[in-house]
């Protein structure tokens, strides 16, 4: 298993609570063990991703595959190698057509349309209408918010914490997300955008007013939300959770100013953590 670069509490035998030892752990080991102490100062600013890591989308896009691929399946097609064809397709067809919500149910009817053609098997343009319509049942539904996020995002906000909410994707869709969502109203700032360059959140820590040393950025994709947050001076908190395959990080991503946990109830405990070692041992940055 990747082992990432965790920061713990571990009470030593001498009961002397503020000892802080950094440690690397496997990430589903973060926080299974130790002590966790108040914080002397609060966070000062922290930039959230939304799309799994605040709430859950993923789900629903393994439901609408699993009802886009029934529709291949109930013609005679072979459903594992219209999927293995659909999450290929669907990668490339990002750089062409990006976060749109064309993308998804076109991937699935494409993928149809290949695996017909491989087989030598006509393509019906019905089966493609409902594997396009399978596909969009993903756009009907509201994901619903990752337990124990609104409590995180509360208790960091009663600390103080200034907050944005940084997601990227198709405009209207994300932006119906955040309004459902029931807690556009904690934060400070909300940003809708294509893709996340180092420079956005340069921007929004600006829009923020303070500096990029203090600020965090939370997400769950290693490629999005952290490396380019790491780039622009920000520290960054890892939620290992469910990514898909264009957000699929390879290798393993480790840095003294990232941390990784494996829930986002943990966050405000793990900034704490973060920010009294940071104290603790006097970081000049
Ligand atoms: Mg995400």
């Amino acid at each position: 298993m990747t082992r990432l670069t965790c920061l713990v509490t571990r009470q030593p035998e001498d009961g002397d609570m503020s000892t802080l030892e950094q440690t690397s752990l496997a990430p589903s080991r973060c926080y299974s063990e130790g002590v966790v102490t108040p914080a002397p100062t609060a966070p000062v600013a922290v930039v959230f991703d939304g799309d799994d890591t605040l709430w859950s989308t993923e789900p629903l896009y393994d439901r609408a595959r699993a009802a886009a691929r029934a529709e291949v399946v109930r013609v005679g097609l072979d459903g594992d190698a219209w999927e293995r064809i659909e999450r290929r397709v669907d990668v490339e067809n990002v750089q062409r057509l990006g976060f749109s919500t064309e993308r998804f149910p076109l991937s699935c009817v494409q993928a149809y349309e290949q695996l017909a053609d491989f087989g030598g098997v006509p393509r019906d343009p019905e089966v493609s209408r409902r594997v396009r319509s399978a596909a969009r049942i993903v756009f009907d539904q509201d994901p619903p918010l990752v337990p124990g996020a609104r409590e995180a995002i509360q208790a960091l906000r009663e600390r103080g914490a200034k907050l944005a909410l940084l997601t990227k994707g198709d405009h209207d869709l994300q932006e119906r997300r955040v309004e459902r969502s029931g807690i556009a109203d904690l934060f400070d700032v909300i940003r809708i955008v294509p893709e996340k360059p180092a420079s956005v959140f340069r921007e929004i820590v600006a829009l923020l007013g303070v500096k990029p040393k203090d600020a965090w950025s939370v997400g769950n994709s290693i490629r999005s939300d952290i490396v380019p947050a790491i780039e622009s001076g920000l520290r960054a908190v890892w939620i290992e959770a469910h990514v898909w395959e264009h957000e699929r990080f390879e290798g393993s991503f480790r840095h003294d100013r990232m941390i990784a946990i494996r829930d986002v109830s943990d966050l405000p405990e793990a900034i704490d953590i973060a920010v009294m070692h940071k104290s603790s041992h006097g970081a000049a940055d």
